[in-house]
Parts: structure tokens; C-alpha cells; sequence
């Protein structure tokens, strides 16, 4: 039922001093009043905060701070009381006990984020933006999810949808003057309406690459001779951020990744635990076996060792080089060892991973280089239920310019364009499924 009360406790369990247990629905104050000592919440302000009690008959559980946020003016659109409590895993059971046996539910995973959902308080693509900022472990991923909350990503769909919405109205209109034969819908103002908009979603697509790396890491492989110091260097690295750096276990591919932040963004260098931990059969990194692991990857860190022949590495790399369209850098190690007088080769790093020599340029260098390439002023997609609407979409694009292009019939037109209208309200919810929306908001957690 969508006006019941439901409650949950909203903070994580831990060591806190605070925990807060969250109520939303119509009965939120009168349910919340019944466990208080001091039955006020009718009278209280909204949007304030105010001491009392909570009782279960006459014992006194927990004194607590209660916030009222009364309806329409709350997150979810409905009456909202927060009990702030002291943070005991025994007080937060009993008030939640008291609040059930008084009348709420147990929120479902989500259930408070769906409620703003459906009271229009946020779209879609808000909602699951809620997801990624409390997941957004690094500054960027953080400012990504920050920014789709706020409606910047929602905003351009909406826009793009309304220019499409008028689009098929005047396609539409024509069909019901047929005999006439008349044409409401300037064809070439139109091609120009839908190649503004398909470039748009291109690079929202586009934008997908990078979306996914802040939010998951952006993949690192290092390649390089067996010996030329490549678990050296990843130590390095991870000593460097030892603090922050977690083992990450690999969802898909059972494998451990290490993931270090370097100035805000989560690098994750791909098989390289693997390696390390095999040092028995020393690997026989033929160029193939470089290449497949640099494809994987979207910047690749090539190892020279600076005692052997340079050129020939050099020479060497540029092979690998062909092979490949990611991101190579050449990085020249066991500088410490032998004394390299003029850096002459161009676009390289000369490190010692063992002293840590050269290596904050190189850390400096990958994360300068990322956020070069992407622009953080643009929108970014990280979502991938976002990327395969707009690649529909896009499809629906292609089809209705072909359409024009081919003069094909007002109703055919029409379908292909209320097809990319679907598709994109997919994204901001203006149309959804009781499937979508489970699937989306059964990946929250409870309480959110
Ligand atoms: P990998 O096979 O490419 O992973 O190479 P390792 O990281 O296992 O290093 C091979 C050897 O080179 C080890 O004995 C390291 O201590 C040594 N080594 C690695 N980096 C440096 C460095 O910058 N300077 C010096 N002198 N030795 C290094």
C-alpha cells in the first residue's frame, strides 16, 4: 500500500554514538506519538527539532531528539519523523519493535527513495544517483554522483525528450489532415532538430567510458619483461596509499584487483596480484601475452629496465604499440642503477620503483592525463540500465533520419520517434514498469 508508515533504521550499525531511526507516511506522527513520553508531534513546527522520551508503558527506553518534517515539505513528499537515539543495538531494535507494534512496516530496501520517486520529489535517474553518491568513494565519483542528483544529467533528457515530443505531435498532426496532403513538419528543420539530438546522445554515450572508470576504477595494466621491476612498482603504488587501498575481489572474473586512489581517482591495476603471487614459473610475457593484458586495460604502463638496450626496447614498444588503441606509457626503470645522463626519449617516465624516485610524476601524470580527457563540466552516464536506453534511442534516431532521408510514411516516422521517447523516459522514469523499478530500488539498502 503506497500511503502506509514505514520505518527503518536509517544510519549504519557500528560503533556511532547516534543512530537514526526514520518514519515516512501518513501515520508517522500519530504512530510516533504514541511511543513518546510527551504526545506533542501534532503540535511541534515542522522542520524542527525537539527533546523527548521514548516509553514502552512505563519504562523509559532512550531519551531522544525528535525531527518532524511535515507533508508536502519532506524527501519523500509525506509526513517524515526522525528519532535521533543513542546508538545501542538494543534501543534501535526496541523502538523499532514499539514503532511496529504501533502501526509502521518495515521499510523495504529503497522504499524511502521510491517514495520521493513517486511523489515527483526526484526522478529516476535522481533516485539511482542516490545509490551512487552513498557507494562514491572518491572525489570524482563523488562529484558524479553529486551531479546527477542534482538533476544535471535528468535535466538534458528532458530537454532532449521535449524537443522530440513536439517533433512527433507535428508528424502526427500531419496523419490526421492525410488527404490533404500538407506538411506541418519542416523535413529539413527537423533532420537538423534530430542531428542536434543525436549528437547529444552520442556523447552522453560517449561519456559512458568515463563514467564507468570513476565509478569503478580506471583499469591499469603494467606490462613489461619479466625482472624489469613491475611488481616493484605496483608496491610502490600501494605503499604510497596504503590507507586507502582495498583488495577489491573481481565480480566477474575471480580475480583480486588492486585499486589505488591517486588524487582523487581510483586506479585499478588488473591481474597484477595474480602476478605477483607467481613468481615460480617467471612469466613468459611474450608481446602477445602484454597485449592481451593491456587490452583489458584502458591506460597501459610499459616497464623498461634502463640497464638494457633502450632502442631496442623502444623499438619494441612501438610493435606492442600497433597492436593496440589504448593509452600507453613508457616508464624507465632502475634509474637508480644506471645513470641515464640525458632523458632524450620523449614521453617517458624515469622512475626507480625500488627508491620511489619519479614516481609522484608518474602518479601526477595518470591522474592529470585522466581528467584531461574527460570534462568534468559535461554530464557523465555511469549507469549502465542508462547506456542501453540511449543506445536504443540512438538506433530510433538513426531510423527516423533514414525515414526522412527515404520518405517514408508519417506513421511509420512516428513510431520510430515515440520508440526514442520511450527510450529516454525510460531513463528519467516519465515512463516506467513495476520490474524497473523493482530491480532498481531492490539494489538499495534498507533505510535509504
Ligand atoms: P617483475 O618481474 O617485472 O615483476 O620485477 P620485480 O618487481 O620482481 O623486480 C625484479 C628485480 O628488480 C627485483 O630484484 C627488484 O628488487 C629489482 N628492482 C625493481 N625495481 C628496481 C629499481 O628501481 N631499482 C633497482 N635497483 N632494482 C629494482
Amino acid at each position: 500500500m503506497k500511503n502506509d508508515t514505514i520505518c527503518a533504521i536509517t544510519t549504519s550499525s557500528g560503533n556511532g554514538a547516534i543512530s537514526v531511526i526514520k518514519l515516512s507516511g501518513d501515520n508517522s506522527i500519530n504512530i510516533c506519538n504514541k511511543i513518546l513520553q510527551k504526545k506533542n508531534l501534532n503540535e511541534i513546527k515542522s522542520h524542527t527539532i525537539n527533546y523527548n522520551k521514548i516509553i514502552d508503558e512505563k519504562q523509559i527506553i532512550d531519551e531522544v531528539l525528535i525531527s518532524v518534517f511535515k507533508n508536502p515539505k519532506s524527501h519523500t513528499g509525506e509526513n517524515i519523523v526522525e528519532i535521533s537515539c543513542h546508538s545501542s543495538t538494543y534501543i534501535e531494535k526496541k523502538i523499532l519493535q514499539l514503532l511496529l507494534n504501533n502501526g509502521a512496516r518495515l521499510a523495504k530496501p529503497g522504499e524511502f527513495t521510491l517514495r520521493s520517486f513517486l511523489n515527483g520529489k526526484i526522478d529516476l535517474s535522481q533516485a539511482e544517483a542516490v545509490a551512487d553518491l552513498i557507494a562514491s568513494n572518491t572525489e570524482l565519483s563523488h562529484k558524479v554522483a553529486m551531479n546527477q542528483m542534482r538533476g544535471g544529467f535528468s535535466s538534458e533528457l528532458k530537454e532532449l525528450r521535449k524537443q522530440l515530443i513536439n517533433f512527433a505531435s507535428l508528424i502526427e498532426l500531419e496523419l490526421d489532415f492525410s488527404e490533404e496532403d500538407v506538411e506541418f513538419a519542416n523535413r529539413e528543420k527537423f533532420k537538423e532538430l534530430l542531428s542536434n539530438i543525436k549528437l547529444k546522445i552520442k556523447n552522453l554515450i560517449g561519456s559512458f567510458e568515463y563514467g564507468n572508470v570513476i565509478k569503478n576504477g580506471v583499469p591499469v595494466a603494467i606490462v613489461g619483461k619479466p625482472n624489469v621491476g613491475k611488481s616493484t612498482l605496483l608496491n610502490a603504488l600501494l605503499n604510497e596509499e596504503k590507507a586507502i587501498v582495498s583488495n577489491i575481489p573481481g565480480t566477474t572474473r575471480d580475480v583480486i584487483e588492486d585499486v589505488v586512489i591517486i588524487n582523487g581517482i581510483s586506479f585499478r591495476f588488473i591481474d597484477t596480484a595474480g602476478l605477483r603471487n607467481t613468481n615460480d614459473k617467471i612469466e613468459k610475457i611474450g608481446i602477445e601475452k602484454a597485449i592481451e593484458k593491456a587490452k583489458k586495460a584502458k591506460i597501459t604502463l610499459y616497464l623498461i629496465d634502463a640497464n638494457e638496450d633502450l632502442k631496442e626496447q623502444i623499438s619494441e614498444i612501438e610493435k606492442f604499440k600497433k597492436k593496440l588503441n589504448n593509452k600507453i606509457i613508457i616508464v624507465i626503470n632502475k634509474i637508480d642503477q644506471k645513470n641515464i645522463k640525458d632523458h632524450n626519449i620523449q614521453n617517458c617516465f624515469y622512475i626507480s620503483a625500488k627508491s620511489k624516485k619519479g614516481l609522484d610524476k608518474l602518479q601526477n601524470h595518470l591522474s592529470e592525463d585522466f581528467q584531461m580527457n574527460m570534462n568534468s563540466n559535461e554530464v557523465t552516464i555511469n549507469n549502465i540500465r542508462h547506456i542501453e536506453a540511449l543506445k536504443k534511442a540512438l538506433v530510433n534516431i538513426n531510423d527516423t533520419l533514414y525515414g526522412i532521408e527515404n520518405k517514408i510514411s508519417g506513421e511509420l516516422l512516428s513510431q520510430d520517434i515515440r520508440q526514442c521517447i520511450s527510450n529516454i523516459g525510460e531513463i528519467t522514469g516519465e515512463i516506467t514498469t513495476n520490474d524497473l523499478l523493482e530491480n532498481i530500488f531492490s539494489n538499495f539498502c534498507i533505510g535509504k
